[in-house]
């Protein structure tokens, strides 16, 4: 990839993902499974941009949404409604209410006031909610404590007994079809055997559900595979959906599998320009374009990223920090560089997931702009936000 070029074309600092990258991604996870139904949702909360929403769709892929927003940002790029489903720990009526207007597979609920919420909400559009309950199997996922979300202190899902009677209620229900199982343990997994461990705890619920004429036809295993950074194992899908598999013991289901991370991860890159050096004392800072409102990863999880320089020469530690006003306002810390000048290039390695999505205006800073290269060209899939596009919800009240 020609990352000079696109540098230039499109300025900087710049997403850019390699969409055959991304499909080759979703085909090895789909061709896991092979032997067996599913359905590969792709987690949008990870990278919700539109062009890259439909572009999953057109590889076949269903999506596990968190948001109103997300559901119709899926339904704009083309999902099929019973391919989406409905996760998250907070979902207002309003959003209950549209989800099942709009007829998608699944609503994940997470709680017994929740499900309550979603039956009454239901009734009044004289619907059949169709759910799944969210297992908290209270597995450690040995994962970033921000992104461990399996764990009985986290706030995530019900335990086993909770959620037997509210399956119990849900089946009872004139308004409530469950026809799924979920659970989700964490995020940045790279040992399997937690996940793996999680699918045997909630495919023996399973079948004391199956025993009891609760008909449950999807087993969605969530997301959280991880992806190799800088030196994590890489995950062996074979061994994933074999470990899944066995959990499932021979029950007929369609296995759900959400992968956000695993889909684009490693398939985009953060491009930026270096601004300036700087030195305080010994101590050497480079200045870069991007910042913690393009990138927060590191930031938020001290998580690491490669960031390799598109200029050689003899190579001398440094921290990576950008213009924003904060000590936190960082992408790298020591690692090693060559001297750089303004307008020499870095290259952000691995920043397809939890990039962009959560990128901010903090400090009145346009977003970056968003560019795919599929078939070896490149095409604009955001535009770079201007001014004008960050005060336009403010300026008329003045
Ligand atoms: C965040 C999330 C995912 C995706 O997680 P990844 O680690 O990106 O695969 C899947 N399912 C649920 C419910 C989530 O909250």
């Amino acid at each position: 990839m020609d990352y000079l070029q696109l540098s230039q074309k499109y300025q900087t600092p710049l997403y850019v993902y390699d969409f055959d990258y991304i499909a080759s991604r979703y085909n090895a996870l789909k061709s896991a499974f092979n032997a067996r139904k599913s359905l590969i949702c792709y987690a949008v909360k990870a990278n919700s941009n539109l062009s890259l929403l439909r572009h999953m769709a057109t590889l076949g892929a269903g999506f596990d949404c968190v948001s109103i927003g997300e559901i119709k940002r899926a339904l704009l790029a083309g999902a099929k409604p019973y391919q989406v489903i409905f996760s998250g720990v907070g979902k207002s009526d309003a959003e209950i209410k549209e989800a099942l207007q709009n007829e998608i597979l699944m609503i994940n609920v997470e709680g017994e006031s929740e499900l309550d919420r979603v039956e009454m909400i239901a009734k009044m559009l004289v619907k059949k909610a169709r759910i799944s309950i969210r297992v908290n199997p209270d597995v450690d996922a040995k994962t970033h404590p921000y992104i461990s979300t399996g764990l009985n202190k986290n706030k995530f899902g019900v335990d086993i007994n909770t959620a037997k009677k509210m399956y119990l209620k849900a089946k009872n229900s004139n308004h409530l079809e469950p026809i799924g199982i979920h659970f989700h343990i964490g995020s940045q997994i790279t040992e399997i055997s937690s996940i793996i461990e999680a699918a045997n705890i909630v495919s023996v619920l399973m079948r004391e559900l199956k025993a009891l004429e609760i008909d449950i036809k999807f087993f969605d295993v969530g997301g959280g595979i991880g992806i190799v950074y800088k030196d994590e194992n890489e995950v062996n899908l074979y061994e994933y959906a074999q470990g899944i598999l066995a959990a499932l013991g021979g029950q007929d289901v369609t296995i759900v599998c959400e992968p956000g991370r695993y889909i684009v991860g490693n398939c985009g890159t953060l491009i930026t320009s270096v601004l300036y050096e700087k030195f305080n004392k010994d101590k050497r800072f480079v200045v870069v374009d991007a910042a913690m409102n393009d990138l927060l990863r590191p930031s938020l999880y001290e998580a690491h990223h490669e960031i390799i320089s598109l200029k050689d020469g003899e190579k001398s530690n440094c921290d990576i920090v950008g213009p924003i006003c904060e000590s936190g306002d960082f992408l790298a810390k020591d690692i090693k560089l060559p001297r750089l000048q303004n307008s020499d290039i870095l290259v952000v390695k691995s920043a397809g997931a939890y990039g962009f999505s959560m990128s901010s205006n903090y400090n009145t800073r346009g977003r970056a702009a968003e560019v795919a290269i599929q078939n070896g060209t490149d095409r604009l899939i955001r535009r770079r936000e201007s001014f004008e596009d960050i005060i336009a919800l403010e300026k008329d009240y003045l």
